[in-house]
C-alpha cells in the first residue's frame, strides 16, 4: 500500500501529524472504553484493546428475526463498547473510526462472497432518510461499505416516510414499515434489460448476481426484512443480509435506540433516492 493511500485512509497526513502531537501533551480518551487512546495512532481515538477486538472480530451467521428464510451474517454483537463506537460514527460525527469499524464487516463481506456457487456480493445498502443526512451530512452504511473497499449499489428508495417506530409494537413496527422500500425505478430498468439479453443470448449471460443488503445494526429487523421484500418483489432476491453488528433481544431492549434512529434500525437518516 502506497504512502499516499495510507494517508487517505487514516485521514490527512497533517491530522495525524498534529493529532499525534497533541496526543503526547494531552491524553485523548478511547471512544469505546474511556481509556487512554493508542499514542500511536490517537487519531483513530480507540485504545490498543479495542482496536484489537474489532480487528479480532470473527464473522457470525444465523436467520434474520422474523425472516427464518433469510440468512443474516454480522460481525459484531451490538453492546459495549462496540455500540458506544457505532452510535458516535453514526450521531456524532466520529467519521474517524469508520476504518476501525469497516474492519469487521470487511470479514463479513468476505464470508458472504465466498459462499459457493455464488457470484461476487453486490452490496445494497439500506437507504436513509432526508433528515439524518441532513443532520450527519454522510450516509454511515455507505461510508461504511466503501472503507472496506467495496461500492455500495444503490438499488433501493424509500416509496415513502413510515412514521417514527418508536412506541410501536414488532407487528405495528411492520405493518409501519410494509411497502415503504421499493427497488430504484432506473434499477428495475436496468434488470429488465439485462433479463432480456440474457434470455435471447443465453450462452453470453452474465453469471447471477448475489444481492446481500447491507445495514450497520439490526435490531428487530423490521427495516432489513422490508429491503428484503422489496428486492424479491422486484424479480432481485437477495442472498441474504449482512450487518455490522447484530443486537439480542435483551441488548435491544436495555439500550434505548440512539438519537436519530427509528427504533427498527440504526441506520436511519441519509439522502432519499442515494
Ligand atoms: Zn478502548
Amino acid at each position: 500500500m502506497s504512502a499516499s493511500r495510507t494517508a487517505t485512509k487514516n485521514g490527512p497526513m497533517t491530522t495525524r501529524i498534529a493529532s499525534f502531537t497533541l496526543g503526547c501533551f494531552v491524553p485523548i480518551p478511547c471512544a469505546g472504553c474511556g481509556h487512554p487512546a493508542d499514542p500511536r495512532w490517537p487519531v483513530s481515538g480507540l485504545c490498543p484493546g479495542c482496536r484489537a477486538a474489532l480487528a479480532a472480530a470473527t464473522p457470525h451467521e444465523g436467520r434474520l428475526p422474523g425472516a427464518p428464510d433469510v440468512r443474516l451474517l454480522w460481525a459484531l454483537r451490538y453492546h459495549d463498547p462496540h455500540a458506544r463506537l457505532i452510535i458516535d460514527f453514526k450521531n456524532h460525527h466520529r467519521v474517524d473510526l469508520a476504518g476501525a469499524l469497516a474492519a469487521p464487516l470487511a470479514k463479513t463481506i468476505a464470508e458472504a462472497a465466498e459462499q459457493p456457487g455464488l457470484a461476487p456480493a453486490v452490496l445494497v445498502p439500506v437507504p436513509g432518510r432526508d433528515a439524518g443526512f441532513i443532520r450527519r451530512g454522510y450516509h454511515p452504511v455507505e461510508m461504511l461499505i466503501r472503507r472496506t473497499g467495496h461500492t455500495p449499489r444503490r438499488m433501493l428508495e424509500w416509496a415513502r416516510a413510515p412514521r417514527d417506530q418508536l412506541g410501536l409494537n414488532l407487528a405495528e413496527r411492520a405493518q409501519n414499515l410494509d411497502g415503504a422500500l421499493r427497488v430504484r425505478v432506473r434499477v428495475r430498468a436496468r434488470g429488465t434489460t439485462r433479463l432480456l439479453a440474457s434470455r435471447s443470448a443465453s450462452a453470453r449471460s452474465p453469471r447471477p448476481e448475489a444481492f446481500w443488503v447491507v445495514d450497520d445494526v439490526c435490531t428487530s429487523g423490521a427495516t432489513l426484512r422490508e429491503a428484503v421484500r422489496a428486492l424479491r418483489s422486484a424479480g432481485m432476491p437477495p442472498a441474504g443480509v449482512l450487518v455490522l453488528a447484530r443486537a439480542a433481544r435483551e441488548e435491544h431492549s436495555a439500550r434505548p435506540p440512539p438519537p436519530g434512529s427509528d427504533g427498527t434500525k440504526c441506520g436511519a437518516g441519509g439522502p432519499p433516492g442515494l
